[in-house]
């Protein structure tokens, strides 16, 4: 199929971005990489009026560390921050997220700023700005706000973000030395959306968890922050039992819909699954970067 006609922008600055954003007063869709908009405007899914294309601003890729976080520009790839030295020292559970993501062609489109701005509730990205306690900064005529994944992620799909405002940069804390941490996620074909997956990072040694962060993507509408299983660690430790303990009440916390793609109920076991073995693998590494 082929898209409706639209009209098309290429602006050279955010500021122009905006303006034109402005001007069509909510029927205008930006582009990034295309990844996910493409598909959707050719089967006629989205039917904007206009696309208003980011790739022309040089400004909006990078990768900078600043005051104790990594700083992306929205139209990095996820293919550069797959082999970004300072992702891989900084940032390892970005890093082993950017691996799951899609397919190479699709990595070396695809943005971080589109992937979270799409809010796909199966996406690594978002788990990963919800598990590191990330921000994000969005500009628009009414000037600039910085928001918590908590802040921006609202539904399936669906942001906090206004039609003529763009998700300019991805803010994420560096990880504490010798954090241990893991993605794990589960599909059915190897590149295609997960059908649940789990970001653990896990602080402590042997005898004592100091701090715990457990996500879940596609067991809801949005990334869920498990925060009871994660007090149960910091309270309990890292024995095998008590991470079978936060596993069983991380299914609890979660609440899937059932899609053609897997009922609640293998969603929720999933996430329990999930949820272990994640645990298992962060708990492994801990202290070993
Ligand atoms: C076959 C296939 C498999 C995939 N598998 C996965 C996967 O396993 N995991 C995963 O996470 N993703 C997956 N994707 C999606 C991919 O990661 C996309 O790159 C990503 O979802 C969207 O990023 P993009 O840069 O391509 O954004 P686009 O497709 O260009 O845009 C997506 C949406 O975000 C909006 N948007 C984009 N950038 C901004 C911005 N800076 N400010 C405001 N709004 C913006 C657009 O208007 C649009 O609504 C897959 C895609 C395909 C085609």
């Amino acid at each position: 199929m082929k898209p409706v006609v639209f009209d098309y922008h290429a602006p050279a600055t955010i500021d122009e971005a905006i303006a034109v954003l402005a001007r069509y007063g909510g029927d205008a869709k930006v582009l990034a990489g295309g990844q996910s908009l493409m598909p959707l405007l050719n089967f006629r899914l989205s039917r904007p009026g206009a696309l208003v294309d980011l790739n022309a601003i040089p400004s909006l890729a990078y990768i900078r560390e600043h005051d104790g976080e990594v700083r992306f520009g929205a139209m990095t790839r996820q293919r550069t921050i797959e082999f970004s030295p300072v992702v891989r020292s900084r940032l390892p559970l970005l890093a082993e997220a950017t691996a799951l993501v899609g397919h190479l062609p699709i990595r070396t489109r695809g943005t971080i700023g589109g992937s979270i701005a799409h809010a796909d509730p199966s996406a690594e990205y978002p788990a990963v700005l919800a598990a590191l306690d990330g921000t994000v900064v969005v500009r628009g005529p009414r000037g600039e706000r910085v928001l918590r994944s908590s802040e921006l992620f609202r539904s399936y799909l669906t942001t906090s973000l206004g039609a003529d405002e763009i998700l300019v940069e991805v803010r994420l804390p560096v990880m504490p030395a010798g954090a241990g941490v893991a993605f794990e996620e589960f599909s059915r074909r190897h590149g295609d959306f997960a059908l649940v997956g789990i970001a653990a990072i896990v602080v402590g040694n042997a005898q004592r968890c100091t701090m715990a962060r457990l996500v879940s993507a596609g067991a809801g509408p949005v990334p869920i922050r498990m925060r009871a299983a994660e007090e149960m660690l910091e309270r309990d430790g890292l024995s095998d039992a008590s991470v079978d303990a936060a596993a069983t009440r991380a299914g609890e916390l979660v609440e899937p819909d059932s899609d053609i793609h897997a009922s609640a109920a293998y969603r929720r076991n999933l996430t329990r699954v999930l949820t272990g073995r994640a645990l298992r693998r962060a708990r492994a590494i801990m202290g070993g970067r």
